[in-house]
């Protein structure tokens, strides 16, 4: 088997934002961009993002300007600059202290809602945008105090540092890596349910945290000997997707299985299966569901299907 290609771009992929490093450590440039009215400004409640017209179907991001940021802002919580959006200053802020923060918007400005339920329907590059500001604001609300001595930290280059006060450790922002993989022999790719699932009929692609000391090549290989007992050969990076849910992103593979006899570890899944192409193809008629389209784990399939 050959590295097969991404298809499409991922999920969560594809910011219309420049990032604009550079601009953070200029304390001018922030505070003038902070209180300019056409600034823009993503909130972020409790791990929800700001939308309208989820209820219709077709949901939309709202980025605030003017008043109606200056009162979210009122609710004190961190904030941190996010990027350019065509020229437009963009920053994050949470208002999750607020029990409910609708009061502090004007009326009819949407509701917050979790990213998750409705990324694959929104504009190109919101969803980008959205899981931007939702991952930043997590490691900033979980990050309050120092890992090294327990002292309060400090936020620093428009948030995207924390520098504690008691012994001056500098703290940044984390992304957890994940892999994810697709393990294909002959004419079937390998499946599993997860006790995790939420839907009792689907299968996906076997996924896990990398390890301190592990490549993602070892990575893929001990996951998948660990979950359902194959031993895996090659390889084959495919495409990444970022995944602040709260902080991963995952990394994806297609690999080579070895071995044909499934041995699941039960405390991970409740089920492995190889599928072939067929089976995929009819998995409405034979009672299975594949991932969400928008997912990362659907995309390695179809990708190995087209192959
Ligand atoms: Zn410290």
């Amino acid at each position: 088997m050959l590295s097969i290609p991404a298809s499409r771009p991922n999920a969560y992929t594809g910011s219309p934002l420049d990032r604009a490093g550079e601009k953070r450590d200029d304390a001018e440039f922030i505070a003038a961009a902070l209180s300019h009215p056409d600034t823009l400004f993503a909130p972020v409640w409790r791990a929800r993002s700001l939308m309208k017209g989820v209820a219709e179907g077709h949901p939309e991001a709202v980025l605030l300007t003017g008043a109606a940021a200056q009162s979210v802002r009122m609710a004190d919580g961190p904030w941190a600059f996010l990027g350019l959006w065509e020229g437009r200053p963009v920053f994050a802020v949470d208002c999750s202290t607020a029990d409910d923060p609708l009061p502090l918007l004007p009326e009819g400005m949407g509701t917050f809602t979790d990213l998750r339920q409705v990324a694959g329907l929104l504009p190109a590059g919101e969803a980008s945008v959205l899981a931007h500001a939702r991952g930043l604001m997590h490691w900033r609300t979980k990050h309050r105090f120092c890992g090294v001595c327990g002292s309060r930290c400090e936020p620093r280059s428009a948030g995207h540092v924390m520098v504690c006060q008691g012994c001056g450790a500098q703290h940044f922002p984390r992304t957890d890596p994940a892999v994810i993989m697709l393990v294909v022999r002959d004419d079937a790719c390998l499946l599993g349910h997860s006790h995790r699932f939420p839907n009792v009929t689907m299968y996906s692609t076997l996924a896990g945290f990398v390890e301190p000391g592990e490549s993602l090549e070892e990575a893929v290989r001990r996951e998948v000997k660990e979950e359902a007992g194959i031993d895996v050969g090659e390889v084959w990076y495919h495409s990444s997707q970022p995944w602040p849910f709260p902080s991963s992103i995952m990394l994806g593979f297609h690999a080579e299985g070895l071995s044909d006899e499934i041995r699941i570890d039960p405390d991970e899944l409740k089920d492995a299966r190889w599928f072939t192409r067929d089976q995929i193809r009819n998995h409405e008629a034979l009672g299975f569901s594949l991932p969400r389209a928008d997912s990362i784990a659907r995309r390695l399939i179809e990708d190995w299907m087209g192959a």
